[in-house]
């Protein structure tokens, strides 16, 4: 009976994985390496940044209207018709961005103080349009709904396999809990495949932007270099950082200048 139940968990949990649209760079141990080395090469202290409120919606605002342009081609190549996403800035000491299911995209100031150039806010910012115009929240809400009905399944397989005989409202407290962390497990983070995909969208958006590409993915080693020092921050609950991240980046801006019509590859 449980090893049925399982079985059965482990099917709609894959099911519910959806992989990347569109070719993804390819990295070897080499890559990563040589990123490694790069992090680790810069110990200087992170400079701090401060900005003031107007400065700070100044600088939003101008990147926004900067990457429109280029977002619309993206969601237009993926068929995407609301292109839209408010940028909000969220006035707290964590370092965090991210991408909701509104279609808006939230940057706290704990992260803009730590972005020096206008490049490294405007590639956080791509980043989370690219979640958006590859649908990642819509496909990561998919998995916490299969989450949810695989944590109560498994519960079911846990009373069953306990023979639990507890009163009727013991047994739904139980289920509620299971329920909870199985939508937790699937609401953790985007996937890998997801996060490098927003990555290499990014990439594109902020070529087609006139963007620095390189000063823009200095944001990438600014942020394993905060992981590497465990700063306390929420992006590392939903972003990788490490130098994994950093070597994709040299990857996507070769590939990005390398193609005709700036526009990604489908799988
Ligand atoms: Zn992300």
């Amino acid at each position: 009976m449980k090893k049925i139940v399982v079985a059965a968990l482990a099917t709609v949990l894959l099911a519910g994985c959806s992989g990347a649209q569109y070719m993804l760079p390819q990295l070897s141990d080499a890559d990563v390496t040589k990123a490694l080395h790069s992090v680790n090469a810069d110990t200087s202290a992170i400079p701090l940044v401060n900005r003031n409120t107007d400065e700070t919606y100044d600088l939003l605002r101008r990147i926004s209207n900067r990457l429109a342009p280029a977002s619309q081609a993206l969601c237009a190549h993926a068929q995407v018709t609301d292109c839209h996403f408010p940028v909000i800035f969220d006035n707290d000491d964590n370092v965090n961005a991210y991408a909701n299911d509104k279609r808006e995209i939230h940057i706290s100031r704990g992260l803009l103080e730590r972005l020096v150039s206008e490049e490294e806010v405007a590639a956080v910012i791509a980043h989370e349009m690219g979640h958006h115009i590859a649908e990642h929240v819509e496909e990561t809400q998919q998995n916490v709904a299969i989450g949810a009905i695989a944590g109560a399944i498994l519960a079911g397989a846990v009373l069953a396999a306990t023979d639990h005989e507890g009163s009727a409202g013991e047994t739904q407290q139980i289920i509620g809990t299971t329920m909870g962390a199985g939508a937790m497990v699937g609401q953790l983070s985007f996937s890998k495949d997801q996060e490098r995909e927003a990555d290499l969208l990014a990439a594109y958006m902020l070529k087609r932007s006139n963007y620095d590409l390189h000063k823009a993915g200095n944001v990438f080693k600014v942020l394993a270099r905060l992981d590497a020092g465990k700063e306390r921050s929420t992006m590392f609950d939903t972003h990788p950082a490490g130098p994994e991240r950093v070597a994709a980046w040299e990857k996507a801006m070769a590939e990005v200048e390398a193609s005709p019509d700036k526009l990604p590859r489908n799988q």
